[in-house]
């Protein structure tokens, strides 16, 4: 039997906002890795993923080639299956497909994501039996409502947006966003705040973004992100035991660093820098709930003593 597989992507959400946030249900999957994304934007992160390559380790000497190898080689220990399938970088070709690769296999793929730039009418929708734009960009619950699962085997490709500026949970309005000193807490004032710094800073000036005014833009991520985790741990309730989850994010976010706000066409460590978890799901039978209570406790408090 093939896993069902669950590729659930935070968009815009910091590696240091991850590891910031409470994620007890994510930290029953496996342990946080820092990685990096190949692109600081959403349409270029999503399409290396969909090549079948997360975000990378960004090892020194090891070639580019090795690194693709080995990491599309770890589809293996995701779709579970016969061992004696080795994969390689052919066994993509010539779509160099991950839904594409998985059909092949007997997969249904399935994709819900919430950032215009991946509607079904992109390139990125290619090779998806079912692919939709969620009515709102931040509801990861919404979409954990649409899932089902039968016996043939699901690869669900998940994005959703509630880390995406301007980090609202579903249902916010503008008296729930941080408050900036100098700002009113109300999304137009936070537009006319970021659009200010720019403006204010004249032809060819650099824009005066403030790492500690923007702080509390951060803080806000970080709260979405234990929000998110809560939707996380329904999902693995939802999800059948022998499903592989993943979780990860498609490119960080810049409040006030090197004096960027934002992502995309930016160059900075913070853009690329960002976790990555994944595992089999915690209700799989090769473990006992106890051994993985224990787990989730030992990572959890690992990861609060700066271990992890
Ligand atoms: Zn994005």
């Amino acid at each position: 039997m093939l896993n069902h597989i669950v590729w659930v992507v935070f968009d815009s959400a910091r590696y240091d906002s991850f590891e910031a946030a409470r994620t007890p249900a994510i930290d029953r999957i496996g342990a946080s890795q820092r990685r990096y994304s190949y692109a600081s934007w959403t349409a270029p992160s999503h399409h290396a993923f969909l090549m079948g390559l997360p975000p990378h380790s960004n090892e020194p000497g090891v070639l580019s080639s090795e690194a693709h190898r080995r990491d599309l080689s770890l589809w293996q220990t995701r779709i579970g299956g016969p061992r004696d399938m080795a994969l390689t970088f052919a066994d993509f070709a010539p779509t160099l497909s991950l839904p594409s690769f998985l059909k092949k296999l007997g997969y249904r793929t399935e994709a819900y994501v919430s950032m215009p730039v991946l509607n079904p009418r992109t390139l990125i929708a290619h090779h998806f039996d079912v692919f939709e734009l969620m009515p709102v960009h931040n509801d990861l619950r919404a979409i954990i409502g649409r899932l089902s699962f039968d016996g043939t085997p699901r690869f669900i490709f998940i994005n959703t947006g509630e880390t995406h500026y301007p980090y609202a949970l579903p249902g916010e309005d503008g008296g729930d966003l941080p408050h900036i000193p100098g700002v009113h807490g109300v999304w137009r004032g936070l537009d006319d705040f970021l659009k200010g710094a720019q403006a204010s800073a004249g032809d060819g000036a650099t824009a005066s973004f403030d790492v500690e005014r923007l702080r509390p833009l951060w803080q806000k991520q970080v709260r979405c992100i234990e929000h998110l985790d809560g939707a996380i741990g329904e999902l693995i309730n939802v999800a059948p035991p022998d499903t592989w989850f993943m979780v990860t994010s498609d490119h960080g976010e810049l409040f006030g660093e090197g004096g960027y706000f934002g992502h995309g066409p930016v160059i900075h460590e913070k853009v690329f820098e960002v976790f990555f978890v994944e595992g089999p799901s915690p209700r799989s039978g090769s473990r006992t709930s106890c051994e993985n209570e224990l787990e989730a406790t030992v990572l959890g408090r690992l990861k609060r003593l700066g271990y992890l």
